[in-house]
């Protein structure tokens, strides 16, 4: 059972041919069984999972009416809050805090009834695309341990690929679903910015954060993202408009006269020729299914990445200054007489690792009088520049896409020592961000030198997020029948589960 797609887990369930409680064991025995060797989980809620399925046995049982998600058990990544539970964000500095109430997508899921397995490793604050930031050890990825799972959300990815969960909860900052979603053979949604509540959503860089679904097939990413979405009056940037109707659009997987464009930008020689093959390929197969490929140019995606890694530090050092030592988790140095401002410093020296303290650092220098035109400034105007070739762009075509990421995943270690490197991981993922529309990452094969997976991104308007989940879904659909089998069955390591 742990093998098969939420969507017919969900139907077992709804015939009676298992019960959530079952369901749900046969996940935590799996998590037993293989996560000393992936290290998805930071935290597994053996007795809360449990005593969730339950009531939702018990609820089936009195003949209520339940969500198609109901007893499906899911993997939450680190940085949403859940009442009780402890959440880490990856970091030592939050180390032992319990949040005293749930966000908003944790509410959607328990109202849904959706089963919550535990909480996901990933890069400090999410701040990473290899899941080696986070402070409590890498995660591994399924297809090949010595190598990295993507980042920041690697956890939730290798709990999918590893079938340790079905479901999963991601945050895209600058490609933390999709990159990971790419590089484990799985399917991930970043929603459009504000689709998504971001109440109880630790927050890294609060213009760019959204929270989404990930899962193995489209149609469960469908599901989770019509579970999770809605407006929300605690986030002030919640969109008020009713959610895309993603679900039916990955039913149907019509693609017969779309317009797919091919951004020029995003396709050259950087990327890895297993990389380019299988991006070649799936547009062939989207176009034997009646789409139209166009080419498109988006001029000012060259300068998007720079301007991030302005942006989302400067976020960063604002809102990670709530990291006190007074109100959350750790505290270092609280001995008699000592100052609160000693207490902060020693917390957070011990507290925040590397790559935290570097984006800290170089946030505030863009913030600082003096350079904040220079740099802040300047970087939220490629910011408008994006949106407008995205703009332009859209005028020709209903989804743009592009490989997901430049390679396949790399070795552990390989680009720890490299931030430059890492950054460019990705390259093709930030605009999205920058523009705040919806992107997913959808599986397209394995790259021919390696037999690592691929991913094809692809890009849709603001709320207009169901036009990406029809052409994944006609993806997903032509490359199965083309493999006979879904790509994590050839899964080498512990994706391909016996
Ligand atoms: N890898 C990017 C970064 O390090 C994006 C992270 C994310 O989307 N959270 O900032």
């Amino acid at each position: 059972m742990i093998k098969n797609s939420a969507a017919e887990m969900s139907a077992a369930l709804s015939s009676g041919a298992t019960t959530s409680v079952a369901l749900t064991q046969a996940h935590l025995d799996r998590i037993s069984e293989v996560d000393g060797k992936v290290h998805a989980f930071l935290y597994v809620d053996t007795q809360g999972a449990l005593e969730q399925a339950k009531k939702v046995d018990d609820a089936r049982a009195r003949g209520e009416k339940l969500g198609p998600l109901a007893g499906v058990p899911l993997a939450l990544k680190d940085v949403l809050v859940q009442k009780g539970v402890p959440t880490t964000c990856g970091s030592k500095i939050l180390e032992g805090w319990r949040p005293p109430y749930d966000s908003t997508v944790v509410t959607n899921l328990k109202n849904a009834g959706v089963v919550i397995l535990g909480k996901t490793n990933m890069d400090e604050f999410a701040m990473g695309s290899s899941t080696e930031n986070s402070a409590y050890g890498p995660t591994h990825n399924p297809w090949d341990l010595t190598r990295i799972p993507g980042g920041s959300g690697g956890g939730s990815s290798a709990a999918l690929a590893a079938f340790e969960a079905p479901l999963a909860i991601g945050t895209d900052t600058g490609g933390s679903i999709r990159q990971p979603a790419a590089v484990t053979g799985t399917v991930g949604v970043k929603p459009t910015y504000g689709g998504v509540s971001r109440y109880g959503l630790v927050a890294f860089s609060s213009s760019l954060d959204q929270a989404g679904p990930c899962a193995r097939t489209v149609l469960d990413t469908a599901l989770l993202h019509e579970v999770i979405a809605g407006h929300d009056p605690r986030d002030s940037t919640s969109i008020n408009a009713p959610v895309p109707q993603v679900v039916a659009a990955a039913k149907s997987g019509d693609v017969k006269g779309m317009k797919i464009g091919v951004v020029k930008e995003l396709n050259g020689d950087g990327y890895q020729a297993g990389v380019r093959q299988r991006f070649e390929e799936s547009l062939e197969l989207l176009a034997q299914a009646g789409a139209e490929i166009v080419e498109v140019s988006a001029p000012n995606f060259e300068y998007a990445l720079a301007a991030y890694y302005l942006i989302a530090p400067s976020e960063c050092s604002s809102n990670l200054a709530r990291f006190d030592a007074m109100r959350y988790g750790l505290r270092v140095g609280d001995t008699d007489g000592a100052s609160a401002e000693s207490v902060m410093n020693m917390t957070r020296e011990v507290g925040f690792g590397r790559e935290v303290k570097r984006r800290i650092l170089l946030g505030t220098y863009a913030l600082s009088s003096g350079y904040y035109d220079a740099y802040y400034g300047s970087a939220q105007k490629v910011r408008t520049l994006i949106t407008q070739d995205f703009n332009k762009a859209f005028e020709k075509c209903d989804v743009m896409v592009s490989p997901t990421c430049p390679t396949t995943a790399f070795k552990i270690g390989e680009k720890a020592n490299d931030p430059l490197a890492m950054y460019l991981n990705d390259i093709a993922t930030i605009p999205v961000n920058m523009a705040g529309i919806g992107g997913m990452s959808v599986p397209s094969g394995v790259a021919p030198e390696d037999g690592l997976p691929v991913g094809f991104q692809i890009m849709s308007p603001v709320m207009q997020d169901q036009r990406m989940y029809s052409v994944g879904a006609a993806l997903e659909a032509a490359l199965l029948s083309k493999w006979g089998a879904p790509l994590l069955s050839q899964a080498p390591a512990l994706g391909g589960v016996a």
